[in-house]
């Protein structure tokens, strides 16, 4: 049976065959009402562990809908580990730039306050709902998460040794990406943090602390001066085609 145009549907509960899956509140009207789902339709359901299953619509409460799961479609897969740390930019933008990082498989997104960010509070239950909605619809089996925003200063105190950082600078001293992607120290790379500033940039000083950062790398993003979302979309695209799992055919 084809199951590719079947809708998806993130939950937060194990799934295993022969189980009868309770669905309630919002995810419940979503599936009766937005989506339309009859009994003894198919979905299919992930939950971040357990791979993809599928299930059949049961009885449709008028507050709850039963899903009676049935077999695994797809074993969970090893997610890439990549955080998008990105400064807070208009909504609009912000949620665009989280659906856009969600497609392009990061595992979680930092919001990131540096000396220019002008939005400092960051809706963290909104972000997570665009980046569900992306991760069901882009046939991923995780969602990723977003984290508590952290200062320029804390990330560039606390950075883990072994993760490998990259930062988007759009001044001062940095690599084209394609070269700075190509370089052969980063193919034992398992974990990476991309990041990128806010609409008035980096200031100057917080560039040299994120210098500071063992073996961080500056890349630039062509000559012209690209908007937040523009450059994560772009860095993201370079880094999956050039060393992440768009290497696969
Ligand atoms: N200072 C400019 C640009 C800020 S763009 C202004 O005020 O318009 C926001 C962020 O996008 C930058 O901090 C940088 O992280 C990224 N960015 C934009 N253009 C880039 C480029 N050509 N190369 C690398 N990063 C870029």
């Amino acid at each position: 049976m084809d199951l590719r145009h079947t809708q998806r549907l993130f939950v937060n509960a194990q799934l295993g065959a022969g189980q009868a899956l309770t669905i309630s509140g919002d995810q419940a009207h979503y599936l009766q009402h937005v989506i339309r789902l009859k009994p003894g339709e198919t979905i299919r359901l992930f939950n971040g562990q357990d791979g993809e299953w599928a299930g059949s619509i049961g009885t449709l409460g008028k507050r709850e809908t039963v899903i009676h799961i049935q077999q695994q479609t797809r074993p969970q897969s090893p997610q890439p580990d990549i955080q998008l740390c990105c400064a807070p930019i208009k909504k609009a933008h912000f949620e665009y730039m989280i659906e856009k990082a969600t497609e392009l498989g990061v595992s979680s997104i930092r919001p990131l306050l540096t000396s220019r960010t002008q939005i400092r509070d960051v809706n963290i239950e909104r972000c997570t709902s665009i980046a569900t909605e992306a991760a069901e619809q882009s046939d991923r089996l995780s969602v990723p998460r977003i984290e508590k925003p952290i200062t320029l200063n804390d990330l560039a105190a606390s950075f883990p040794a072994g993760q490998q950082l990259v930062v988007c600078a759009e001044v001062g001293e940095a690599t084209a990406v394609r070269d700075a992607f190509q370089s052969h120290s980063l193919k034992t790379v398992s974990a990476v943090t991309i990041v990128t500033g806010p609409e008035g940039g980096f200031a100057a000083d917080e560039l040299e602390k994120l210098r500071k950062i063992s073996n961080g790398i500056f890349i630039r993003l062509g000559p012209r001066i690209l908007r937040a979302d523009t450059a994560a979309i772009a860095a993201l695209s370079c880094w999956q085609a050039i060393q992440g799992d768009w290497t696969r055919s």
